[in-house]
């Protein structure tokens, strides 16, 4: 008897195992312990095998660790059919079908923490210490201090390992608890990723060893009534409007056909596109199946769980990478035990073990976040519209800019289409207006960041006390060290990209956004030593510090990946936010998805052009998204909202039509674009990277590889592109070459790919294939 078993290794195959006789075979998703060359590994059972073949010497499972399926078998079908399409190992998906902690024997491992408080003495401490200098004879650390704010800020206090994450180490906090200035008590903790806090059975540990838990319940509900819960929406006793009613009806009934369907949900930003997928949820969850609602980003996740809590109390689970692993794992055995009905998480969540669905949701299709820019290098939108057709159920595809393939499928009659053309309460979109920085530079200068406009806009708003989104997709101070003499840049040693500024004065460093290569920024020219060195570009640190010396008693904050690299600020920054705590919010597209903050009246955007010069068949696409959406952050509320878009290419037909809002021109122009230049939706790209030391090596490979493909295609099915050096020639010390396949076949495409990658090993273990890439960069 014999399995067939994937390993969480790199690019293997499926290996085959022989079963002892006197063991049973092991269930399809059951989790097996393997020899592998003098490892044992934790490999999970794809399939039953009959005959071995010609595989010769196999070896023998070591231990069966599940006496049922681990993974659903249905979720190992789908990770299966991932890897197959998108040219990748069945053990390259495996990281996405576990729970933390499921590669060794201890599973169920539910936790005792050690939760760290404050004390009156430790919080005197703090506020009479504001200088770090030693207080009553003792030093307090910049750590301890650290710690002690951060508990003061934690009433309920703080499990150590996430002070531990922190970096205040165990020494730190026993020297805190001898100086009396923090205890440290014994929890067992019910581990809730929907609370502001996690959920905590009150009695001491050992009282509860019993393995009994603590039904997450109201006690959760509580904390999210507690403020950071959005708008009251999700009460199903709230009126649709005609248009929303109409999209549902049409969509039950899709749903009530209990029969694989697509529909693409498209409706202008602020439609109340959740009301629907929360009315679609219900029906579902009463006709017996399961939900699983897929966003984009983390940040999305807080609120959408919250509406669906309101309507499906605990049965709802969160799955995203940003939870803790205790947290996931607890979430994750919840969704397998069949105890939720709804399961609401980004990319990864599309392999939850969550059986019987009837409804999948995607919001916010297109965005990009979807895609796995790593092996596997998978869209979960696609891989759900697989799982949809497997469990027999209605997928939605949602979103006010739909991707061009969504739509063109929606239009070309392959997927239903569903409209809202109105936002809620016949609320009017943001009126836009263009700037032409042009004309700005003309009149200001050309060091003017913030155009006349935009400036008494902001100011206008804090005159009314309302909200401003401020919005530039680039981080950092100034986005390149330039010198004025031999017109050099300052660029990474590893990565062909210049270097990016973050900070002022004594802060300043220059630092690689793709390697974290950083350093001082240097005072002379690295490549003709002269003096003149210049700051260039402009990135969100910047526009934060324009905007305070703008409006120096506004309350300002940024919002991009350098802002929220510790847990919980992203969190806590869009509560402060939506709470009113900040009146300007400076950020990446990070502030331009899904968010709902109805007191915003002013979205600006200080270059809508950051996109446009990338050289990828997507920038236009993009630049249309990105401006739609974060014009549609404004005016969600009462108030009617503005948009006000600097740009140098006022006549961009990608910013004309965003400020339009007008979705079907923009799709019509890049469809002809599309159409015209052979790219999807017409044709099926791939994209293979190959990686070398040096560059002529890159190529050469590249060059072989190419060569192999078009050899293999004697009918002529494809077009075979490159070796070509993308626009990243370079990345983290290595050369990239690459080779671009378009073609109506996509799976002939990927069969010659990897038929002529394994005939070049030493190749193929330095070549990345993407199949349906996003970016080609
Ligand atoms: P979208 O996702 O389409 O951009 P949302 O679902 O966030 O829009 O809805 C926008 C706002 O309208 C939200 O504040 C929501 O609570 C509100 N809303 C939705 N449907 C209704 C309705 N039928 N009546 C009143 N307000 C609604
Ligand atoms: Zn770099």
């Amino acid at each position: 008897m014999f399995i067939s078993v994937a390993v969480p290794v790199p690019n293997l195959d499926l290996l085959t195992y022989a079963v002892a006789d006197d063991v049973d075979r092991p269930a399809i998703g059951a989790r097996v312990l393997v020899p592998l060359g003098t490892r044992v590994v934790t490999g999970i059972v794809i399939d039953h095998v009959d005959d071995p073949g010609a595989a010769r010497d196999v070896k023998l499972v070591q231990k069966v660790l599940d006496a049922h399926a681990f993974v659903p078998a249905e979720v190992v079908g789908l990770a299966r059919w991932t890897a197959e399409y998108y040219a990748a190992g069945v053990g390259d998906t495996i990281p996405a079908l576990l729970p933390p902690m499921a590669r060794g024997a201890r599973v169920d491992a539910h936790k005792t923490q050690r939760i760290a408080s404050i004390t009156p003495a430790g919080l005197a401490t703090l506020h009479s210490d504001a200088h770090l200098e030693p207080v009553e004879g003792r030093a307090v650390t910049r750590k301890q201090r650290e710690a002690l704010e951060l508990l003061a800020a934690a009433p309920d206090g703080i499990p150590t390992p996430t002070l531990a994450t922190r970096g205040i180490a165990g020494s730190a906090i026993s020297r805190l608890v001898r100086h009396g200035y923090i205890s440290v008590r014994s929890e067992r903790i019910d581990r809730d990723p929907f609370g502001v806090r996690p959920q905590r059975s009150a009695a001491p540990s050992d009282a509860q060893s019993g393995g009994v838990r603590p039904q997450p319940s109201a006690a959760s509900s509580d904390a999210l009534n507690g403020g950071v819960r959005p708008l009251g929406g999700g009460t199903p006793t709230r009126l649709l409007t005609g248009e929303q009613q109409a999209a549902f009806d049409r969509l039950r009934a899709l749903a009530d056909s209990l029969a694989f369907h697509v529909a693409l949900l498209h409706g202008v930003t602020g439609s109340g596109k959740t009301e629907i997928y929360l009315r679609l949820a219900t029906t579902t969850r009463d006709a017996g199946r399961r939900v699983l609602m897929l966003v984009p980003e983390i940040a999305l996740t807080p609120a959408i769980a919250a509406l669906f809590r309101d309507a499906f109390g605990d049965r709802v689970a969160i799955q995203h990478s940003g939870l803790s692993d205790g947290e996931r794992h607890d979430q994750w055995h919840r969704i397998r035990r069949g105890d939720v009905d709804v399961v609401v998480g980004t990319r990864s969540a599309v392999f939850t073990p969550l059986e019987r669905i009837g409804l999948i949701v995607v919001d916010e299709e297109h965005d990009g976040s979807y895609k796995q820019e790593e092996i596997p290098r998978y869209n979960a939108r696609d891989v759900a519209i697989v799982r949809a057709q497997r469990a027999q159920a209605l997928i939605v595809l949602g979103s006010a800019t739909p991707s061009i393939e969504t739509y063109h499928h929606a239009m070309t009659g392959k997927y239903e289409r569903v409209v809202l053309a109105r936002r809620v309460l016949d609320r009017p979109l943001a009126d836009v207006k263009i700037v032409d920085m042009r004309e700005e530079y003309a009149a200001e200068g050309p060091d003017v960041i913030l155009s006349r406009p935009l400036r008494d806009a902001i100011q206008m708003r804090l005159e009314r006390r309302e909200q401003s989104l401020v919005l530039l997709n680039r981080r950092g101070f100034a986005t390149a060290v330039f010198c004025r003499q031999c017109a050099g840049t300052v660029d990474c040693p590893n990565c062909s990209v210049s270097l990016v500024v973050h900070g002022e004065g004594n802060a300043r460093r220059a630092r690689c956004h793709y390697c974290n290569f950083t350093a001082r920024v240097p005072k002379t020219c690295p490549l003709c030593a002269g003096p003149y060195l210049d700051q260039q570009g402009v990135g969100t640190e910047r526009v934060e510090a324009e905007v305070k010396a703008l409006v120096p008693s506004a309350r300002i904050a940024r919002l991009d990946r350098d802002a929220i690299r510790r847990r919980g600020t992203l969190a806590s920054l869009l509560a402060r936010f939506r709470a009113g705590e900040i009146d300007v919010l400076v950020g990446t597209q990070m502030i331009a998805k899904g968010h709902d903050f109805p007191q915003v009246t002013l979205v600006g955007v200080v270059s809508a052009d950051v996109g446009l010069g990338l050289a990828d068949f997507r920038a236009s696409e993009r630049t249309f998204q990105l401006l739609t959406q974060v014009a549609g952050r404004a005016g969600r509320g009462d108030k009617p909202g503005e948009a006000i878009i600097q740009t140098l290419y006022p006549g961009h037909y990608s910013i004309q039509l965003a400020c339009k809002q007008d979705y079907p021109t923009f799709y019509e122009r890049e469809l002809q674009f599309r159409r015209a230049m052979r790219y999807p939706p017409f044709v099926s790209l791939v994209n293979t990277v190959v990686r070398a030391r040096a560059f002529s090596q890159a190529m050469d490979d590249a060059a072989d590889l190419a060569q192999r493909l078009r050899d293999a295609d004697a009918r002529g099915d494809f077009r075979v592109l490159g070796p070509a050096p993308p626009p990243l020639g370079k990345l983290r010390g290595e050369y990239r070459a690459q080779v671009l396949v378009k073609g109506t076949n996509r799976k002939g495409i990927r069969l010659a790919l990897q038929a002529a990658l394994a005939g070049r090993p030493d190749v193929q273990r330095r070549a990345v294939v993407d199949i349906d890439p996003l970016s080609v960069l």
